[in-house]
C-alpha cells in the first residue's frame, strides 16, 4: 500500500487544529518515519490482531496524532475515527493509548515503550516466530532516558536481530535545543558502541528508512536507524521552533499551513 506522507500531514493538521491540541512539531517530523514503518509490516495481521504480527511501538507517545492518521491511511483505523482526535470521550487521546485498535502499547512516559518492544521481540522469538519483526519509534530528547539504554544493552546481548529502533533525531527536545539538555552527539558511535547495528539516514525519505530496515532484518544483531528529521517538518512558521512542541493553531495558522500542504501535496 502506498501512502503519501503529505495526506497523513494535512490529517495530523486537521486533528491537532480540530482537537485543540499541541506537539505539532513532534508529530510533524515523524511522518516518514511512520509510513516507512507501517509500509514495511503487514498491516492487516496488526488490524487483526494476529499472533504473529510485527510489532509497532510509539515510545515517544505525544505523537499520538500522526501514529493514529498513519494507522488510517494504511486501513488499520477509520478514517471516520480521526475527526474525534483529543476530544472529550473520545479513545483517541493526545498520548498514544492500547484502547485504540491496533496499538500495542500506551505510552506517553517516555522510556518505556522501547522496553515493552524488547520483550515482544525476546518473547516473539521464543514462540519461534521468524517472519515478523518489531520496530521501536524514539525520540532524541527521549534517548536521554536511562532505560532506553538498559533496553538496548538487554537486545544485543540475547541477539534479538528481529528487533529495531528507530530514533526521530529532530534536535529539539521539549521547550529547548537536545543538545543543550544532555549532548548526546556523536550518536551513532554511541549506538555502535553498545552493539548495534547503525543506519543514519534522510528521515524525511520513506525509501531511505525502508531501505534501512530491510538491511537490518539481513544482520544476526539488532538495529538503530537515526532519522535526522526537522521538528514542524512543512509547516513553515513552526519549522526548527521549539515552542510548536507546545502551541496549538489558531485559525489563521491552520489556513497558512493546511493551504501549503495542499501545495505540496499537488507538487509531489
Ligand atoms: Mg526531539
Amino acid at each position: 500500500m502506498k501512502v503519501n506522507p503529505i495526506a497523513v500531514r494535512q490529517s495530523v493538521l486537521t486533528m491537532l487544529y480540530q482537537g485543540k491540541a499541541s506537539h505539532l512539531g513532534s508529530n510533524m517530523s515523524a511522518i516518514e518515519m511512520l509510513v516507512a514503518m507501517y509500509s514495511s509490516v503487514d498491516c492487516k495481521k496488526i488490524q487483526e490482531n494476529a499472533k504473529d504480527r510485527s510489532r509497532i511501538l510509539v515510545s515517544k507517545g505525544h505523537c499520538a496524532a500522526a501514529t493514529y492518521a498513519t494507522m488510517a491511511h494504511f486501513g488499520i483505523l477509520p478514517m471516520a475515527a480521526l475527526e474525534t482526535y483529543h476530544k472529550d470521550g473520545s479513545v483517541l487521546a493526545g498520548h498514544v493509548s492500547h484502547e485504540v485498535k491496533g496499538v500495542e502499547h500506551s505510552t506517553g512516559a517516555l522510556g518505556h515503550g522501547i522496553n515493552v518492544a524488547v520483550g515482544c521481540a525476546l518473547g516473539m522469538r521464543s514462540r519461534g516466530i521468524t517472519d515478523a519483526k518489531v520496530l521501536a519509534l524514539v525520540g532524541d530528547g527521549e534517548i536521554q532516558e536511562g532505560s532506553i539504554w538498559e533496553a538496548l544493552m538487554f537486545a544485543v546481548h540475547a541477539k534479538l536481530n528481529n528487533f529495531i529502533v528507530l530514533v526521530d533525531n529532530n534536535r529539539i527536545s521539549s521547550i529547548t535545543n537536545t543538545e543543550k539538555v544532555i549532548n548526546m552527539h556523536p550518536l551513532a558511535a554511541r549506538f555502535q558502541g553498545f552493539g548495534l547495528n547503525v543506519h543514519e539516514v534522510d528521515g524525511h525519505s520513506v525509501r531511505a528508512i525502508q531501505s534501512a530496515i530491510e538491511s537490518i532484518q539481513t544482520q544476526d544483531k539488532p538495529g538503530v536507524i537515526i532519522c535526522n528529521t526537522v521538528k514542524g517538518k512543512d509547516v513553515p512558521f513552526a519549522e526548527w521552533q521549539p515552542i510548536w512542541h507546545y502551541k496549538s493553531l489558531t485559525d489563521e495558522q491552520y489556513r497558512e499551513a493546511h493551504a501549503h500542504l495542499e501545495s505540496l501535496k499537488v507538487n509531489s
